[in-house]
């Protein structure tokens, strides 16, 4: 992504001033803004197509970090809200411009379907987590912080290893389930986390019998 363009901050306080595109070197009419930068129609496609598809790649290959949900809540309402704007503006009549950003509107929509189901149960699970190797084994009783689709964020005291495997194990059903280590680091208050995904469960939160709206 491009670096921020330099922006005069000088005497004048007004957004409305007539500042051009933030993605150098494009001096297009502003039209839109992410994440307070100024873009240009052409630019906002390309900028929200970006990160939107960064944050899909994301909210799947792993646990989705609670903190980052907030901002990725924001920033679908920005990219829906302005796309939907823009393309009532007839001055992006062009079908191009304008099949692209119905195609915004159609990501960031899925996007929070994803995200509400991924972000749905951020309370803790108890769970077992173990490993069983020959001559290397231990259990340790925890809990998850995030849940995700495929897998899950844990807090794990023992040392475990990106890449290695673990057995989780819930409290509440007994149910077992292989997982691989996608990624190991201390949280805020200083507890190690790791992400896990599933192996051989792929439902293993029930996301699928869980009702797909909440009561209000
Ligand atoms: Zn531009």
């Amino acid at each position: 992504m491009a670096m921020r363009a330099q922006v005069s901050t000088s005497d004048t306080e007004s957004n409305n001033e007539a500042h051009h595109c933030s993605v150098a070197p494009c001096e297009g009419q502003v039209a839109a803004e992410l994440d307070s930068k100024p873009l240009c129609v052409e630019h906002f496609l390309t900028v929200s197509i970006g990160e939107l598809e960064s944050r899909r790649r994301k909210l799947k290959d792993e646990a989705f970090e609670s903190s980052e949900t907030t901002a990725f809540r924001d920033l679908l309402s920005s990219c829906a809200q302005q796309a939907h704007r823009l393309s009532e503006d007839e001055r992006n009549a062009d079908t191009r411009v304008k099949a692209r950003l119905l195609d915004i509107l159609l990501r960031a929509s899925q996007l929070g379907q994803s995200l509400r189901r991924s972000a749905r149960v951020e309370s803790a699970v108890s769970m077992y987590v173990r490993l069983e190797e020959s001559g290397r084994t231990w259990e340790e009783e925890t809990w998850t912080s995030t849940l995700s689709l495929h897998g899950a964020g844990l807090v794990c005291r023992h040392l475990v290893e990106k890449g290695g495997m673990v057995i989780l194990c819930r409290k509440d059903k007994g149910e077992r389930a292989r997982a691989r280590v996608v990624y190991c680091h201390y949280d805020g208050q200083g507890r190690r986390q790791i992400g896990v995904e599933f192996l051989d469960r792929p439902d293993f939160w029930d996301f699928s019998k869980q009702p797909q709206n909440e009561p209000a």
